[in-house]
């Protein structure tokens, strides 16, 4: 058998070892680790290895790739026939291959859960129970996943800049009518976008907030992902400059 994460974990898992249950976690999350790079290594010939590799936790790379690809989580199967001027439906199709993939909700939720499992309990002191079964069944998936014979991609990509940082955002035209917002790959900034549609043409504002400066009155417009106590913010119009000092949430009473 080759060595790979995942043909480590079930060795470990069959080895009858209670205790070795724990490493088997560890292999199981470098196998979906590998999953995930794989399909970064895929995707990033079409939206470039900078994008995509800065966000080296799968879960934080499985988010951008479904803002950018939103097929590249679902499983399907290929197939194609010869064109004949036919109806399409009754021509002879030869499977192409299929896809398995694995969700963004599993990769998140398994992840974190193998993950719970390689750390002390707070309370007790001791390591958690390992479900045997549990891990029996994220093996399946992530074979399950191995073994498809494709991967491509279908999307219509857009590209803007950043209005704050003025790096490059992509996002699949398929994704945004499913998506609540755009958010900017650059971890420093995260700004985010409110989307619309004119005519065939989507259109993206950062979402702000406005500020009146009480100095001169002037209106300025803050990113909402700016927020944060300590952040200074300078009046466009007078020059002076102020601070976020504290964050208060105000009440007003609702009248039915
Ligand atoms: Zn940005
Ligand atoms: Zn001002």
């Amino acid at each position: 058998m080759i060595k790979s994460p995942l043909n480590n974990a079930k060795a470990l898992i069959h080895s009858g070892d209670e205790e070795k249950l724990v490493y088997a976690c560890l292999e199981l999350r470098l196998a979906i680790e590998s999953y995930v790079y794989r399909k970064l290594e895929f995707h990033s010939k079409r939206h470039g290895k900078k994008l995509l590799y800065k966000h080296w936790q799968p879960n934080k790379a499985i988010k951008i790739l479904d803002q950018i690809e939103p097929k590249a989580n679902l499983s399907y199967q290929l197939s194609f026939a010869k064109q004949t001027g036919e109806d399409v439906k009754k021509l002879d199709y030869k499977p192409l291959g299929s896809h398995h993939a694995l969700s963004v909700s599993w990769i998140n939720k398994t992840y974190n859960k193998l993950g719970s499992f390689l750390h002390l309990q707070p309370k007790s002191n001791s390591m958690a129970t390992i479900d045997k079964t549990f891990l029996e069944e994220v093996v399946v998936e992530i074979e399950k996943s191995e073994t498809s014979s494709l991967l491509s991609n279908f999307a219509t990509t857009i590209s803007f800049d950043c209005d704050l940082c003025k790096e490059s955002i992509t996002c699949c035209e398929e994704a945004l009518t499913d998506l609540k917002e755009v958010v900017c790959p650059n971890d420093l900034c995260r700004g985010a976008y409110d989307m619309s549609k004119e005519g065939t043409d989507w259109m993206f504002k950062l979402k702000t907030l406005s500020f009146d400066c009480p100095d001169c009155n002037s209106k300025s417009e803050l990113a909402t992902t700016k927020l944060d106590v300590g952040q200074r913010i300078v009046c466009i119009d007078c020059g002076s400059q102020f601070q976020i000092a504290g964050n208060e949430w105000k009440l007003s009473k609702v009248i039915n």
